[in-house]
């Protein structure tokens, strides 16, 4: 992508609305425009970002067996009154009457109409175990939508949904979301904790809400630190298996919410030394919920003893956009975003220090078709603003590696090859740069 027919209107001065750095930056770094409250378009830097972390999920989904489908932003109110929820739900729900005076509404999340698609066809329990999922943007009236995409109203979401015949087989269901979940976060470059949330009337320890750390996020939350470094299970995991120890690894150490939160409890099990005492950020939230759903919209599955049943249900969310945003809280400096390399919006970016000068734009041109040739994301700075200026705006959108071309590099015979992370500066010859990248970064 040549920057100069590109679209990134990056601002030079923070926005005063913006409360916390990601807003800040992801305003500032040309990512999203607000349209309304907590309602935003994603500007094209910003939606690379978005796909990127959206194929890391669907990856993670894929490998632990849950199958993609899509279902529809606007559901029907009459789904809801058959579950009960639809006067429950309150006022966070955006309820539409169309020309015919039928009443609909602006999903929140999709327990009901799973249900509905579940039961229209699945009626054996040799159709299971199953777990279908979707990324589909919610809507909820948010009481104050802030922080930019970290609370919106209109939001992104992955919502996965097990169904199994027995609540032994819904808790293996449980297992491998929860492992898919440290994988995923992980791939994102993240410390993300499981920690026990709420499970509502159902009861049980069967929920769980994935938390990063940080000073800016909303939730109280209470851990042992032991738990924060702990290694994802990787994704050579076999899914296929019990993941059961692999669950109670991590859940025999204490980790709650605010509201799950024991303090005995937290000071007997934890030595004093490892409690952790912080803010964190909900990207991830699954629960196990039995017939909480399938039994009044009567989905139910005949066992192998002839017997009918309602299946036993989990769902299980990501707040895919919410995500873009708990990154950058987690990996920023003082010049801006730092991606990790798989969310990137680009992976590199050939800088042109002088556009002017035919020499400079061969090497540019080289370097940045031999980089497209092999798959690397790259952009190339082609523009004819100041090195400065360049820089900072790269910088503050996080591109991990830059090649910069100048004229007297392009006389000796080298380019400049800079790390955003580390801020480390090496120079060596173009060739050299291409392998370098191909190698680390090639598709
Ligand atoms: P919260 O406690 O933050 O309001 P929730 O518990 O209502 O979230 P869930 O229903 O568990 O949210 O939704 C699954 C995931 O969707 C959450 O873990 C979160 O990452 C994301 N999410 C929920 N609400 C929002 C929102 N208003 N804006 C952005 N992401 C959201
Ligand atoms: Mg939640």
């Amino acid at each position: 992508m040549r920057l100069s027919r590109y679209f990134l209107p990056a601002l030079r001065e923070t926005p005063s609305e913006a409360q916390i750095v990601s807003h800040q930056l992801m305003l500032r770094a040309g990512m999203i425009k607000q349209n309304g409250a907590g309602i935003y378009t994603w500007l094209p830097l910003g939606l690379r970002v978005l796909q990127k972390i959206e194929a890391i999920v669907r990856e993670e989904q894929e490998r632990a067996g849950a199958v993609e489908l899509l279902m529809p932003t606007i559901q029907q109110a009459e789904l809801w009154r058959e579950s009960g929820r639809y006067e429950a739900y309150g006022k966070e729900m955006l309820r539409i009457v169309d020309r015919h005076e039928r009443e609909m509404l602006f999903g929140p999340t999709n327990e009901e109409l799973i249900t509905d698609v579940f039961r229209s066809f699945v009626k054996s329990y040799k159709q299971l175990p199953l777990n279908l999922y979707h990324i589909q943007w919610k809507f909820r009236d948010e009481i104050r939508p802030r922080f930019g995409v970290m609370r919106g109203r209109e939001f992104l979401m992955k919502d996965a949904y097990s169904f199994d015949l027995t609540p032994d087989a819904a808790r293996q269901a449980y297992y491998r979301m929860f492992c898919a979940y440290l994988n995923t976060f992980s791939r994102m470059g993240l410390k993300a904790v499981p920690m026990r949330a709420d499970t509502g009337p159902i009861g049980g320890d069967l929920s769980h809400e994935f938390i990063i750390l940080a000073d800016t996020g909303e939730s109280a939350v209470f851990c042992d630190r032991e738990l924060v470094d702990m290694a994802p299970p990787g994704l050579d995991l076999d899914f296929q298996s019990d993941l059961k120890p692999e669950f109670d690894r991590r859940t025999a150490l204490y980790a709650a919410t605010e509201e799950m939160h024991d303090p005995a409890r937290f000071e007997r099990e934890v030595p004093e030394e490892r409690r952790l005492a912080a803010r964190g950020i909900e990207v991830g939230h699954i629960f196990y919920f039995g017939t909480k759903y399938s039994a009044p919209m009567k989905a139910h599955v005949t066992g192998p003893d002839g017997k009918d049943a309602p299946v036993e249900m989990g769902s299980y969310g990501v707040g895919v956009s919410r995500l873009a945003a708990a990154i950058i809280e987690a990996s920023h400096d003082e010049r801006g975003i730092i991606w990790p390399a798989a969310v990137a919006p680009f992976s590199a970016a050939v800088v042109s220090l002088r556009p002017d000068d035919a020499s400079v734009s061969t090497v540019c041109e080289s370097v940045y078709g031999a980089l497209l040739k092999a798959g690397v994301d790259v952009l190339y700075d082609d523009t004819p603003e100041r090195p400065g200026a360049k820089f900072s705006t790269l910088e503050l959108a996080g591109i991990p590696t830059l090649v910069v071309v100048g004229p007297k590099g392009v006389k000796a015979g080298v380019v400049e090859v800079r790390d955003r992370a580390t801020g480390a500066v090496v120079e060596m010859s173009a060739e050299a740069a291409i392998q370098k990248l191909v190698g680390t970064i090639g598709g």
